[in-house]
């Protein structure tokens, strides 16, 4: 069965695995080069994957393909000034935001399986508010651009710059790779770029307000994700 993304017909897998190889070959500190690179290659059928930590990767990204698809998980459990933000690179930046709402809203979900879910069974509540809604929406692209950067956390540090999505079957573009959380925020502050403030209130790394929590000054910046569980990621990048 064919799939329609906005620009026509998804192309096969094999021609995308074959995108994949060749993006492979990028140099990963060029964050530049490996935009004009997708957007050459996946016209109208790329999307940006942004937490609203700030507007660094869809800034970037949008230079080359301009109205570019920025999806945001919108899982309903958002800090308010991430929603800030997310009105502000609406506003902002030239890129197209698109909520990526999960099938149950929050009440819906508290019905049915209790309030708090995140407390009793996160890895759960991911799945059902982050996990399918962005692989039923990522079906619709060929590729995906995301900020996931090496020094993130021990988790992260063989990130490749661009390979093949086995899960979510498209190609998959991590731009930021080699860069450093200065590197995003000296990007930010040259192209004046929204920020989450939050990202200045000991917030590093931050996800939906039940399960992120303030970091120390240099600990690790994702130790604040469902910090005293044994979850480290929400399995979008696992
Ligand atoms: S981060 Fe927490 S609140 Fe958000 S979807 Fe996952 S478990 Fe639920």
């Amino acid at each position: 069965m064919s799939i329609q993304t906005r620009a026509g017909t998804k192309r096969g897998e094999e021609e995308l695995r074959a995108l994949a190889s060749e993006g492979a070959q990028l140099d990963d500190t060029d964050a530049r080069g490996v935009a004009r690179w997708a957007a050459e290659h996946f016209p109208g059928t790329l999307a940006v994957a942004c937490s609203m930590a700030e507007g660094v990767l869809p800034h970037l990204i949008s230079q080359d393909s301009p109205g570019v698809d920025v999806l945001f998980l919108e899982t309903g459990y958002h800090f308010a000034d991430t929603i800030g933000t997310r009105a502000r690179v609406a506003d902002e930046l030239d890129v197209t935001v698109v909520d990526v709402l999960p099938e149950l809203t929050v009440a819906e979900q508290d019905l049915k399986h209790g309030p708090r879910l995140y407390e009793r069974d996160p890895a759960l509540c991911c799945a059902m508010r982050k996990m399918e809604p962005l692989a039923r929406t990522l079906a619709g692209y060929e590729a995906w651009v995301t900020g996931v950067r090496r020094d993130e956390a021990p988790t992260r540090t063989e990130t490749p710059l661009v390979t093949f999505d086995e899960k979510h079957g498209l190609v998959k573009i991590n731009p930021l790779v080699t860069w450093s959380l200065d590197d995003v925020t000296a990007y930010a502050n040259e192209h004046s770029v929204p920020v989450n403030l939050l990202m200045y209130d000991g917030y590093p790394s931050i996800g939906c307000e039940p399960c992120t929590k303030r970091v120390a000054p240099g600990d690790d910046p994702r130790s604040g994700r469902w910090a005293g569980l044994a979850k480290t990621e929400c399995g979008i990048h696992t």
